[in-house]
């Protein structure tokens, strides 16, 4: 059997005051028919990054519904962890051949990890992005399965997507979070609707701003003083150093500037954050108001989500400046805590902020110091879009409403 992760159970009540009558009714109506379905899902690592993050709250509150939902991991390895993200990377764009021998390192792998498969026999399997999607190669009665591809497949290299597409396609459905995604290979099965957060979640409770401030005192960041600031791995596709280039831009405007850029080791699934540290690490020159928040031993006896709650409660500004994002949900957290947010160019991002409604779109170092500039001169303006964009994820981006999108799925392949 592959490693299991624990979970709880958490009540569909719980989140009654928080989401429309319509589709509490809706979820309430559809689970009726499938109470014990059972629902293995799968994907690379139980912590660090938006996909753990969603299973961490889509898990128990499939239980709380009366499904035997269960999420289980493939076995973690390091040589194959670093195969997996230069394919994660070259699916979302970047120039790449993977060579003939990582393929078979990958292959090798994913026929292990089927191999602890065999015995498992849910009603239905969801499996999440490319690390563990080949594991349908090696399982012949793997069905009815589902494919949850979570990364930006706008521009994807066109060798890696020749090898994905053939797997992605063996799938009884593939979830996309947007139909700019959708390719021609798989389009017969696919669907799109974006994942969410989960507004009981620790990270996500309202939390007193001055409470906050102190709480990034005791890390150094002068709680007088504004703040910027990015929650995201160390990844190339995030937009740190344009980021740090805007704040450069920007601190000979508003020389009391502070930026915090918090990106922990988490995720074991990947490998280059050491790397992308190092490089925004050179570019933030020693600067003392530029805070790099990613060993989390630096944080004592705080947890990582009351500090990355109380990062985004505290900043007057929050930037999501990725150039690819299949969603993000550090965004959408962002938003829930009606903050003023500043995103990149990156199709996720589009999915979340409409310029200049509830937050602002930004194409490079220029139009973001701008932006920012903008919001911290006119706090006014910040709260407006901050309360628009905390009503565009109470609207769209619950989890409650991820629940119901699978569940209509599983009615279907049930
Ligand atoms: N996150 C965190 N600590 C960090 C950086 C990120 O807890 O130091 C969380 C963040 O709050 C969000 C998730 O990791 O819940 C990132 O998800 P997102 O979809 O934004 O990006 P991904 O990492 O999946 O590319």
């Amino acid at each position: 059997m592959l490693p299991l992760v624990r979970t709880n159970h958490q009540k569909l009540e719980d989140y009654r005051e928080l989401i429309s009558g319509d589709l509490f009714e809706e979820i309430a109506r559809l689970a009726k028919g499938l109470k014990g379905l059972r629902v293995f899902q799968v994907n690379a690592t139980p912590r660090g990054g938006g996909v753990a993050e969603l299973l961490r709250s889509l898990v128990p509150l499939m239980k709380g519904i009366g499904i035997r939902a269960e999420w289980y991991t493939i076995p973690p390895r390091e040589d194959f962890f670093k195969i997996t993200k230069e394919i994660h990377n070259a699916l979302q764009g970047k120039e790449y051949v993977i060579p003939f021998w990582q393929r078979v390192r990958y292959l090798e792998h994913i026929e292990r990890s089927a191999n602890l498969m065999r015995d498992m026999k849910p009603d239905v399997w969801i499996i999440h992005d490319p690390q563990p999607a080949g594991v349908i190669l090696y399982l012949p009665h793997f069905h009815p399965a589902i494919c949850r591809i979570h990364i930006d497949l706008t521009l994807p290299n066109p060798e890696a997507w020749k090898f994905f597409s053939g797997i992605f396609g063996m799938y009884d459905k593939i979830i996309l979070s947007s139909k700019r995604f959708i390719k021609k290979e798989i389009r017969r099965k696919t669907m799109v609707f974006p994942p969410a957060i989960d507004p009981l979640a620790h990270k996500n409770q309202p939390l007193n701003l001055d409470f906050s401030k102190e709480i990034l005192k005791s890390y150094g960041v002068n709680p007088l003083r504004p703040l910027v600031s990015q929650v995201s791995r160390f990844d190339p596709w995030k937009g740190f150093l344009e980021l740090i280039e805007a704040y450069q831009m920007l601190k000979k405007k508003v020389p009391d500037l502070q930026l915090a850029l918090v990106g922990f080791f988490l995720a074991k699934d990947d490998p280059e954050a050491m790397k992308v540290y190092s490089l925004v690490k050179e570019k933030a020159e020693k600067d003392p108001d530029i805070f790099l928040f990613f060993d989390p031993e630096m944080l004592g006896s705080l947890e990582i989500h009351s500090f990355v709650n109380a990062i985004q409660v505290a900043s007057e500004v929050i930037v999501q400046n990725s150039t690819r994002e299949g969603f993000g949900l550090s965004l959408t957290e962002a938003m829930w805590k009606g903050k003023a947010v500043v995103g990149g160019p990156a199709e996720g991002i589009r999915l979340q902020i409409q310029n200049n409604k509830n937050g602002f779109l930004s194409s490079g170092p220029q139009e973001l110091s701008k932006r920012i500039i903008q919001l911290i001169k006119n706090p006014q303006l910040a709260e407006k879009l901050g309360k628009a964009a905390r009503q565009t994820v109470r609207r769209d981006f619950l989890v409650p409403r991820v629940l119901r999108d699978y569940l209509k799925i599983f009615k279907e392949l049930a």
